[in-house]
């Protein structure tokens, strides 16, 4: 297991919980969900909310009555819930966007679509952000409301399980500010579908009564920027996706941009440190700065109580060593897998779901956290038919073919 992080991480294993397959997607379709997207609230207030779209002829007072009504029993506080970074990964997580590290495209672009807001009091475009955890994906939507000099909102996709869930969001959304919902691919398409004219033209429509008596009024909400962030982009469906003028893609980093970002933290967390220990302790966190900083504090834990404090890449690798970490940064849980396709399914192919059973894991803890660095390393490939070991996978197991021959 890795170490705990803050932010997004999913835990590895059997404790995760199960996200959305992309065959579990297909199952409410659009037409279905309308119905879903009607949420009764308490009998008492006969009010329905919903993405149905009716006429209404209620008088102004009888809107605002029936709205105070409701709002009284959906509000809650915003900036809330287990999204909330933890307070030490909050030391370590950039402010502002000029503190961050690497992503220089993805930064670029975004501080001109900022900076065009700001210059014509626009509210931004919606973002979404796609990418591996641990990239920095909640980071840039942290900085972008404080860059703008306007207020957050954070949320997540799957604690949003209805429209009801995600109205006081809304309705709490100051003018200019920043929602942001962390893994939006799942949302359930009620939510989506109650989410797009709110995207759209800034406005929620709410169905009163229920059956022929059903009337739908349309409350205008305060211009918002919503920011999305999902490690599964091919999950989100066209119309939502659409709806993003923004769309950036987060990218593994560099071992140098690693090395800085090491260097940094080091610094924060007062831990004097040479570069040759930077870098290594770089080439050992997967290209991800949340593992380059879980890493950096174990080394410093490590340090503290076996080292009398001293810190060298020596000392460094012996503390990862402890954890099972390798020279290419794969963990024992990352090891595992490649050992489940060489030894147990002869190196593949073989589908995701046949190795998560045999490691008893959850498949998407496999597809989110641990292939897509193996694929880009190109230790595993994926084919039509699963996955397959590659020759360089098993050089790295050290069961290679030759390696074989010498054995037996
Ligand atoms: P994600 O939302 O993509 O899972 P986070 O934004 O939570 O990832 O990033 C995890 C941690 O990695 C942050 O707390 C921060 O300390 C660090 N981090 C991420 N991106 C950067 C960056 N570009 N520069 C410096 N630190 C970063």
């Amino acid at each position: 297991m890795r170490p705990p992080g803050g932010g997004t991480a999913r835990p590895r294993g059997h404790g995760c919980p199960a996200g959305r397959e992309a065959s579990e997607r297909p199952a409410m379709r659009h037409g279905q969900a309308r119905a879903a997207a009607s949420v009764r609230v308490p009998e008492r207030e006969g009010l329905v909310w919903g993405c149905e779209s009716k006429p209404a002829r209620l008088s102004d007072n009888e809107k605002q009555r029936a709205w105070n009504q409701s709002m009284e029993s959906f509000r809650q506080p915003s900036m809330q819930g287990p999204e909330e970074p933890a307070p030490e990964d909050r030391g370590l997580r950039p402010q502002r966007m000029a503190e961050m590290i690497g992503q220089r495209a993805v930064y670029e672009r975004l501080e001109i679509a900022i900076d065009a807001a700001r210059k014509r009091s626009e509210p931004l475009g919606h973002i979404l952000l796609d990418g591996p955890p641990g990239l920095g994906k909640t980071t840039f939507a942290m900085c972008i409301p404080a860059e703008l000099g306007t207020t957050l909102q954070i949320a997540s996709g799957a604690a949003l399980a209805a429209p009801k869930d995600l109205l006081p969001y809304l309705t709490n959304a100051a003018e200019g500010s920043v929602l942001f919902i962390d893994e939006i691919h799942r949302l359930p398409i009620a939510v989506e579908e109650f989410l797009y004219p709110a995207m759209e033209d800034f406005r929620i429509d709410i169905t009163l009564g229920d059956g022929v008596a059903a009337r739908t009024i349309n409350m205008p909400l305060k211009p918002f920027t919503l920011v999305g962030a999902t490690t599964r982009p091919g999950l989100i469906s066209a119309p939502m996706r659409d709806r993003f003028v923004i769309r950036e893609h987060l990218d593994y980093y560099s071992p140098a941009e690693l090395a800085e970002i090491i260097r940094r933290s080091a610094a924060k967390l007062d831990m004097p440190m040479d570069d040759a220990t930077a870098d290594e302790i770089a080439r050992r966190s997967r290209g991800t700065p949340r593992l380059a900083n879980n890493r950096l504090r174990w080394i410093r834990d490590y340090s503290t109580s076996r080292a009398e404090r001293r810190l060298d890449v020596e000392i460094a690798r012996v503390a990862l060593a402890m954890q099972g970490i390798d020279e290419m940064g794969l963990d024992g849980f990352d090891r595992k897998y490649l050992d489940t396709i060489q030894r147990v399914f002869a190196g593949g192919p073989v589908g995701v779901e046949a190795i998560a059973h045999t490691m008893s894991a959850a498949p998407d803890t496999l597809e989110d956290d641990v292939e897509p660095f193996l694929l880009r390393c190109e230790l595993v490939i994926r084919t039509p038919r699963g996955r397959k070991i590659t020759p360089k996978g098993e050089e790295h197991l050290g069961t290679t073919p030759a390696t074989r021959g010498r054995l037996f």
